[in-house]
């Protein structure tokens, strides 16, 4: 049996994915040649392309007024991109940014060499909610308290912080704000495809595919058409959304093999039952570990509850002299990669769409063991 994966990303890839395409790997489809090694313009490569951006529209009931683009260069590069093709779009070159962790923070840095930026509200320091003393960077700043400037090009934050394992999905309604132009940029990477999305308040979504979606090397870019053609004079050709969109994402060489895996994970979704029935097993997933998490001593979730990530789970050994003999352990127990990320310290379970419940299963069992030969 394969180990558990918990890696943040890239991460685990549902078995049957990988198993067809290594029989696919040396002859797709009876062409005779791999997806590798196939023209981008050809036959057989557009069909892979059409069936994967059908499919994605169909999973996410993608609305016809919104591109969905393949670019290369990760969420980090999106973090340029997007000021690039956006800011232009009101005179003042204004953008406001949420920040409520690690993700954030840094697409906040990249979007101020582009224009004028500013913080709407920061998770930051420790604060009070619902009752709670919550530390810096486990809470979300509530919507309502976000300083948004009217003739802002545009609204940023991270849905799903995967280092801190904050996910916020309590999109506002901008107008109900006060700012009905300023539309909203998310970066969705570590949670795009665990959920549905409600494409009424999303003015931009973007996605590196390797958490979630498929393997690294593809950013999916899902763009309501209004807003493109806005692009700075500086904006490299490549990076243009008018450029990509008008090209059906050929403006230059698609990661063609990172798409093909990714259009895989899509028709594995849509028999999985789709976004719905996916939700529904990774809330069950979610639910089942940080119910133990809650009930147990040596380890804590330190997350506000309300916005407690389902797909990034950190943790920590009340115990932190304990941390190197846990992750010994696990890997040998055959759960790999659950060393948190250094900035929060600890453990760290991501449990995407292809960890099914089985796995939660495992690592719990385990953990309960440690705890009774270690607690
Ligand atoms: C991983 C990640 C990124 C960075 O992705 P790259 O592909 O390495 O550029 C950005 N944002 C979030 C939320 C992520 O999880």
């Amino acid at each position: 049996m394969r180990p558990w994966n918990f890696s943040a990303g890239p991460s685990t890839l549902p078995l049957a994915v990988l198993e067809q395409a290594a029989a696919e790997m040396t002859d797709w489809n009876g062409s005779g040649m791999s997806v590798m090694e196939m023209s981008h313009r050809g036959k057989h490569f557009m069909q892979i392309y059409t069936e994967a951006e059908a499919d994605l529209r169909e999973l996410l009931h993608v609305p016809e007024d919104f591109a969905i683009l393949f670019m290369q260069g990760g969420a980090t590069a999106e973090n340029a991109i997007i000021p690039l093709n956006l800011i232009g779009r009101k005179p003042a070159q204004k953008a406001d940014y949420v920040l409520s962790g690690s993700w954030s923070v840094k697409s906040h840095k990249e979007a101020t060499r582009y224009g004028d930026i500013a913080v709407a509200a920061s998770s930051g320091e420790s604060a009070t909610v619902d009752g709670a003393e919550q530390q810096a960077w486990t809470w979300f700043p509530d919507p309502a308290t976000w300083k948004i400037r009217a003739d802002a090009s545009y609204l940023h934050f991270c849905s799903n912080e995967t280092i801190g394992g904050v996910e916020f999905t309590d999109w506002p309604d901008m107008a109900e704000l006060g700012a009905p132009d300023v539309p909203l940029v998310i970066d969705a990477s570590s949670h795009f495809l665990s959920r549905s999305i409600d494409f009424s308040r999303v003015g931009l979504i973007y996605a590196g595919a390797q958490k979630n979606a498929g393997p690294a090397g593809v950013t999916v870019v899902i763009v309501r058409r209004d807003l493109i053609g806005h692009a700075l004079p500086i904006c490299p050709s490549a990076f243009d959304y008018t450029n990509v969109a008008g090209a059906d994402s050929m403006f230059n060489t698609p990661p063609t093999y990172a798409i093909y895996i990714a259009g895989l994970v899509f028709k594995w979704l849509k028999k999985q039952g789709g976004i719905a029935a996916i939700e529904q097993a990774n809330i069950a997933k979610a639910r089942a570990l940080y119910d133990y998490l809650d009930g147990a001593s040596l380890y804590s979730n330190q997350v506000q509850p309300a916005v407690r990530s389902r797909m990034n789970v950190p943790f920590l050994l009340a115990d932190e002299s304990l941390n190197a003999t846990f992750l010994a352990e696990s890997e040998q127990a055959g759960l790999l990669a659950l060393k948190g990320h250094k900035s929060v310290g600890g453990m760290r379970a991501s449990i995407y769409n292809a960890l099914p419940l089985e796995g939660i299963h495992a690592l719990i069992s385990f953990m309960q063991d440690f705890e009774q030969r270690h607690g």
